[in-house]
């Protein structure tokens, strides 16, 4: 009897649509979308064995939080912090489905893992989240940019009333991915000037993955520049 009412309700989760948003096997349990047990795991956010300044990660996930030496002797520009996890695995995965196969079909699966990370780190209201923009050459050569839906898919997800501020990218730079880390800072310095005036306003700065910071920082002091009284930064994946 009880196998056969599981049936049943597998079934009716089957043609509910309620799969696990990662790996599409049936949810036996309405209240584990968007994920199953398993991948639900696989994409644990980080909470411990990192820097609360830089997110970058430690060898020990049990480790405490605590400032790198980077950060202990230069402060990023930016006031805090939100980010899902290391860029690894199963989170990798998804932001690259999203930024290079286009796959916008994972939407509630991103939507879950922004506001899970946004109700984490316990971050103020800013008055605006500014996705890191891209050359409009490069939005139209990808199709989007993958830094404006994710921005978009936060306010949405975490109820956040954002008021219209912009920066833009004011000179082409070279891929950060083929250059190293110094390199990185040199090539986008400067890059980014704010299209609108930011005085007083506290910004929320949302990008897919960190690496460096380089991108992060050259756009957190645009903000500045424009005015911005604050400015915090939000991403998915903080690679190392
Ligand atoms: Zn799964
Ligand atoms: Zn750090």
């Amino acid at each position: 009897m009880v196998g056969a009412l599981s049936r049943v309700l597998a079934s009716v989760l089957h043609a509910a649509g309620r799969r696990c948003q990662y790996c599409a096997a049936v949810l036996r349990h309405a209240g584990d979308f968007p994920l199953c047990p398993d991948c639900r795991e696989l994409l644990a956010p980080r909470v411990g064995g990192y820097c609360p300044d830089c997110g970058i990660c430690y060898a020990d996930p049990a480790a405490p939080v605590y400032s790198c030496l980077a950060c202990r002797r230069s402060k990023p520009p930016w006031s805090a912090l939100a980010f899902h996890g290391l860029y690894s695995g199963a989170l990798r995965d998804i932001i690259h489905r999203h930024k290079f196969s286009h796959d916008h079909g994972q939407g509630q699966l991103l939507a879950h893992l922004l506001r899970q990370a946004w109700d984490r780190h316990g971050l103020a209201r800013p008055d605006c989240i500014l996705p890191v923009p891209m050359l409009p050459a490069k939005v139209l050569s990808r199709g989007f940019n993958q830094s404006v839906e994710l921005a978009r898919m936060l306010g949405k997800a975490t109820g956040l009333a954002p008021k219209p501020c912009g920066l833009r990218k004011t000179r082409d730079t070279m891929a950060q991915s083929s250059l190293g880390r110094a390199e990185r800072h040199r090539n986008v310095a400067g890059a980014f000037k704010a299209a609108t005036d930011m005085t007083g306003q506290h910004v929320l700065l949302v990008d897919d993955v960190m690496t460096t910071g380089a991108t992060l920082t050259a756009c957190a002091e645009a903000c500045r520049v424009a005015g911005a009284r604050r400015v915090d930064i939000f991403f998915l994946g903080r690679a190392v």
